[in-house]
């Protein structure tokens, strides 16, 4: 084989990364930038679109030269990506008309009430899959064509894309204006509200509700195929780009959770669990969504149920940057192990309203419990906490959507570095939570997606083989004590409720 490498680009929510994948599913060398937060307004989240473009380029130009290789080297390039961040840009200049808005950004809200009506938030779930909340893309780009100076009269000419963030790299890395292909995969496409989600076609009807031209959409496509090749501006010409797959369910491929009833929960800025539930699709009664898993090729979609918390490593940032308790995301383990618990204190962290089960957006954040007793060191690990503790909710209503109960959990992502989370995530849930040798399944899942497509590895055993664990937690805590702390917690919750005038 002379091709050593799969390519994967990792367009993240806080950074970008690339990273070269051997064979055996190792990492061999690693790019990495992070992007701006843009944070106009309260509740407003915004990346500059250029700005990540630009940052892929480095990336992917760091990891090459990091180790020692060139395009030649490259049998394929994957792409995971941030899910529902809205790009709109135009096809003929490349230049995106406003700033990208982010999953986490609520300014849709009024939107998304007004789409509801009388029906409220379900109106469209047996639809999409999804309810309607701020969180999905389609509501941001009508947000985007109603408010930005002549975008509506650009788009009813043809002249505007939309895109999540895999489209708008891959239609850089593919010409740009010159030719680039507007693609997405049906992963990323089943989070738009603009998407059937048993046919996996873009649904006109949603579109029309919305206001937004079909002639903006991507095609949507497989998770792995060859969408196109690289041209010069991207670093790798000539090489297949042909695996496509959201973050989430980019890591869910890369844990191997291909049997019916796997899961893994992936601990970055926010959290999200994803269970494997086969080629139908399974409408929750519990506040999951219903999302596409992967689909290879021509094989059939498999489905995921899904659980999303849209806060959990960002509330780590928020302690950092926002009340400075300390320099490093890593340095809250040191601060909460400290103390020997909360000491009554509960962190709340509805900054985006809660996402499920409840999916609130009238939420807004809460630290309750409160005396003089408590000190940051309580707080850093009540913060620590409430990871465990939405990861619980989420595992709650997967166990009672899917009438089994979980046996054990597979974890990633940037916080599961934190062993005292571990630990907690581990006696909330009473089950046994393994992280695999190689963390960053998210982009090691678009490696494989990319891989499989033009022959690298074989298909789902070889990622089944090449799955390795790594440290695994037992539960340690007293059930009396878990649960005393569980029904604190769900108390603190209600407290955040209504907080949206
Ligand atoms: P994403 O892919 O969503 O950008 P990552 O998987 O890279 O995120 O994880 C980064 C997140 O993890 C950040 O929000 C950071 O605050 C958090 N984080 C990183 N290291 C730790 C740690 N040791 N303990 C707790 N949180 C951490």
């Amino acid at each position: 084989m002379t091709k050593k490498f799969v390519l994967a680009i990792d367009q993240g929510t806080t950074s970008s990364r690339a990273i070269l994948f051997t064979h055996q599913g190792t990492i061999h060398s690693v790019g990495q930038l992070e992007h701006d937060q843009i944070f106009p307004q309260a509740g407003w989240v915004e990346h500059n679109a250029d700005q990540i473009w630009n940052n892929v380029r480095e990336v992917v130009g760091l990891a090459l030269t990091r180790g020692n290789a060139t395009y030649d080297d490259v049998a394929a390039v994957g792409i995971t990506n941030q899910r529902e961040t809205a790009v709109v840009w135009d096809k003929n200049t490349g230049k995106p008309v406003y700033n990208a808005i982010v999953w986490q950004d609520t300014r849709t809200q009024k939107i998304v009430d007004e789409l509801g009506g009388d029906e409220g938030a379900d109106r469209y779930k047996k639809l999409t899959g999804l309810p309607l909340a701020t969180y999905f893309s389609g509501p941001k780009v009508k947000w985007i064509l109603d408010n930005v100076d002549g975008a509506r009269e650009a788009a009813d000419k043809g002249d505007l894309l939309f895109g999540t963030t895999d489209s708008w790299v891959l239609w850089n890395m593919t010409g740009g204006p010159n030719g680039g292909v507007h693609v997405t995969d049906v992963t990323n496409a089943s989070r738009t509200l603009l998407m059937n989600i048993e046919t996996l076609q873009w649904d006109e009807s949603m579109a029309e509700v919305m206001g937004i031209p079909m002639s903006m959409l991507p095609e949507i496509k497989s998770s792995s195929e060859v969408y196109g090749h690289g041209r010069k501006q991207g670093l790798v010409p000539g090489v297949p780009i042909s695996g496509i797959l959201g973050d989430q369910q980019a890591a869910t491929f890369g844990q191997a959770c291909f049997e019916v009833g796997t899961a893994k929960n992936t601990y970055g800025t926010g959290n999200f669990m994803l269970m494997n539930t086969g080629t139908e699709p399974i409408h929750s009664k519990n506040g999951l969504l219903t999302t596409v898993c992967y689909k290879i090729g021509d094989q059939p979609a498999v489905y995921a149920l899904e659980g999303s918390i849209a806060v959990t490593g960002s509330l780590i940032q928020w302690l950092r940057d926002n009340l400075g308790l300390f320099e490093d995301a890593q340095d809250v383990e040191y601060l909460a192990r400290k103390v020997d618990d909360n000491g009554g204190a509960y962190v709340v962290p509805a900054f985006s309203g809660l996402f499920a089960p409840y999916w609130r957006s009238d939420a807004r954040g809460a630290i309750v419990g409160l005396t003089r007793y408590v000190n940051k060191n309580h707080i850093a690990r009540a913060a620590l906490e409430s990871v465990a503790f939405q990861t619980r909710e989420v595992v709650d209503a997967m166990n009672a959507d899917s009438g089994v109960a979980l046996t054990e959990l597979k974890v990633d992502g940037g916080m599961v570095a934190n062993e005292l989370l571990m630990q907690f995530i581990s006696d909330q849930l009473d089950v046994e939570v393994i992280r695999p040798e190689v963390a960053e399944t998210t982009a090691l899942g678009a490696a494989y997606a990319a891989g499989i497509a033009v022959g690298f590895w074989n298909g789902e055993d070889d990622v089944r083989n090449n799955w390795k664990e790594g440290k695994r937690w037992a539960p340690a805590e007293k059930q009396s004590e878990r649960e005393r702390q569980y029904r604190l917690w769900k108390k603190a919750v209600t407290k955040t409720f209504d907080w949206v005038d």
